[in-house]
């Protein structure tokens, strides 16, 4: 019987990509083939920078295209854009990879990639594909899936959090809690996200249940729609969340119900060396902040970054800036080119090298943060709260102040806040006295660190041997090899 193999397909955006490699890695750790599925775009954008990173004969990348002309920006300004031509690129040649006799398309970026790796032979070497991990925001995919044959199981890279929530969307409907009301207070409790309702306020339910700004609508165009993907990722043989028992035990549980079968398998990066060691930055990494790190002492340090697809505006950027400068700790901050609204850039490097200047301060437009968040020099976390970032904290133990901007941040916050308590929720707030403020309770109090430090310690338990999410993995690779055995009709 030919050996699994696994078609892993991420929705082509760097916090989805990062944690579907992992996925990706841990799988091919324990045996099973994947064909790692970048679109054309990002193949080239990381030029074999996750190939040489996640070297191994059962891992493969090959990319499909996305539909979008080479300028285009593939950022937060126009991701529903992506998502638009993504199925119109992508759909055909990702077809003739599910197919049974995968046949090389001729031409085009996509071809000479799926060439290079296959050789002569148009299956690559690899057995036929067992069955597709689909980001669960791609639902076309699942479609062809379906009618190919090829079983689906749906992976969702948010929080079962914010899953849990937009699965409750129609409840607070019916509840009368969406849409919020005009001029309401957003610290109002809600009730109908199950599990949550002792600490779930308006404000900390994901962003697209806001009020739209700037229209008659009372309800965000792409509340329903976010809504019924996750519902109908239901229909999937199986949802894969990258979380754990012991961070979202009573989500999990609220989840099961509406699917066919959850795994929790996470946090992922930190499932083996080899997930750990993966990288896939469509951003070059600016490792030079290591050094500047090293020099620093030890837990003096607040790390900045607001992840890879928040932007924020002039007068923010010069509030969190006043605010880091007051706090008086040195900082380390991620300022993506296209991260400050219209910035004027001049102004904003000018400030940076004058920050610099002093040793104080380090500016680079992309870190390895997997690894200064490891650094022994960092003492807290000012960011977006992104899950994997969240997870990533989460694991080395280090306390964070969150300003979530968007998506399952609002929800991810509230959770570091109120309920795990290693870190602060600044929700809503970007006024330089408040960042000063908490930055330096998050540096400075015992019981944020021992929080911290305790959570870090129990996920570290969940994805070593014998653990609630390396025992999740397990059952979940069984599962593909039952799916193999019965695609050969036999069983093992
Ligand atoms: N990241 C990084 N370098 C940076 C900033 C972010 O490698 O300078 C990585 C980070 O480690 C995380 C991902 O980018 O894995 C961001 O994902 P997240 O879910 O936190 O936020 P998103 O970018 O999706 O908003």
């Amino acid at each position: 019987m030919a050996a699994a193999h696994v078609l892993v397909f991420p929705f082509p955006i760097q916090g989805h990509i990062n944690c579907m490699l992992h996925f990706a890695t841990a799988l091919v750790g324990a045996g099973i083939h994947v064909t790692f599925l970048h679109t054309d775009h990002n193949l080239r954008r990381l030029g074999g920078r996750s190939s040489s990173a996640a070297r191994s004969p059962l891992l493969r990348f090959l990319s499909v295209p996305d539909g979008l002309p080479d300028d285009h920006p593939r950022s937060a300004s126009d991701l529903p854009g992506l998502y638009k031509s993504l199925a119109g690129g992508a759909t055909g040649p990702y077809r003739a990879l599910l197919a049974p006799l995968p046949p090389l398309a001729t031409g085009g970026p996509s071809s000479s990639s799926r060439a290079a790796d296959a050789g002569a032979d148009p299956t690559g070497g690899f057995p036929l594909v067992t069955c597709l991990v689909a980001d669960g925001l791609l639902p076309w995919a699942f479609d062809v899936a379906e009618e190919l044959g090829v079983p689906a199981i749906a992976f969702r890279t948010a929080s079962a959090g914010s899953f849990l929530a937009f699965l409750s969307v129609p409840r607070l409907f019916e509840l009368g809690e969406l849409p919020f009301p005009i001029g309401g207070d957003l610290d109002e409790p809600v009730r109908g996200v199950p599990g949550m309702e002792s600490f779930l306020r308006r404000r900390d339910l994901p962003s697209a249940c806001r009020r739209p700004k700037d229209s008659d609508d009372d309800v965000n165009p792409a509340l329903r729609p976010l809504a019924k993907l996750s519902a109908d990722n239901g229909k999937a043989r199986a949802l894969v969340l990258n979380t754990t028992a012991s961070l979202e035990r009573s989500a999990l549980a609220h989840i099961a119900p509406h699917m066919r079968d959850v795994f929790a398998v996470g946090p992922l990066h930190a499932m083996s060396p080899a997930a750990a060691a993966a990288s896939s930055s469509l951003l070059r990494e600016d490792d030079g902040c290591m050094a500047w790190l090293d020099a620093q002492a030890d837990r003096s340090v607040v790390y900045a970054s607001f992840g890879s697809l928040a932007v924020i505006t002039h007068e923010q950027y010069t509030e969190f800036y006043s605010g880091l400068v007051a706090a008086g700790y040195p900082f380390l901050w991620v300022l993506r080119p296209d991260m400050v609204m219209a910035s004027q850039d001049a102004s904003l490097q000018g400030t940076a090298a004058a920050a610099a200047g002093d040793g104080k301060a380090r500016v680079v437009a992309w870190a390895p943060q997997r690894d200064v968040l490891r650094h022994r020099a960092v003492g807290c976390f000012l960011t977006h709260a992104g899950w994997n970032s969240t997870l990533e904290a989460v694991v080395e133990g280090v306390p964070m102040v969150c300003w979530p901007v968007s998506a399952d941040q609002q929800i991810n916050s509230r959770f570091v806040g109120a309920v795990w308590r290693n870190g602060l929720d600044m929700k809503d707030v970007c006024e330089r006295a408040v960042v000063e403020r908490t930055v330096r309770e998050a540096m400075e109090s015992d019981e944020i660190r021992r929080s911290a430090e305790a959570l870090a310690q129990q996920v570290k338990r969940d994805v070593a041997a014998g653990g609630s999410s390396a025992t999740e993995l397990d059952r979940l690779v069984g599962f593909i090899r039952e799916l193999n055995a019965s695609s050969h009709g036999q069983s093992q």
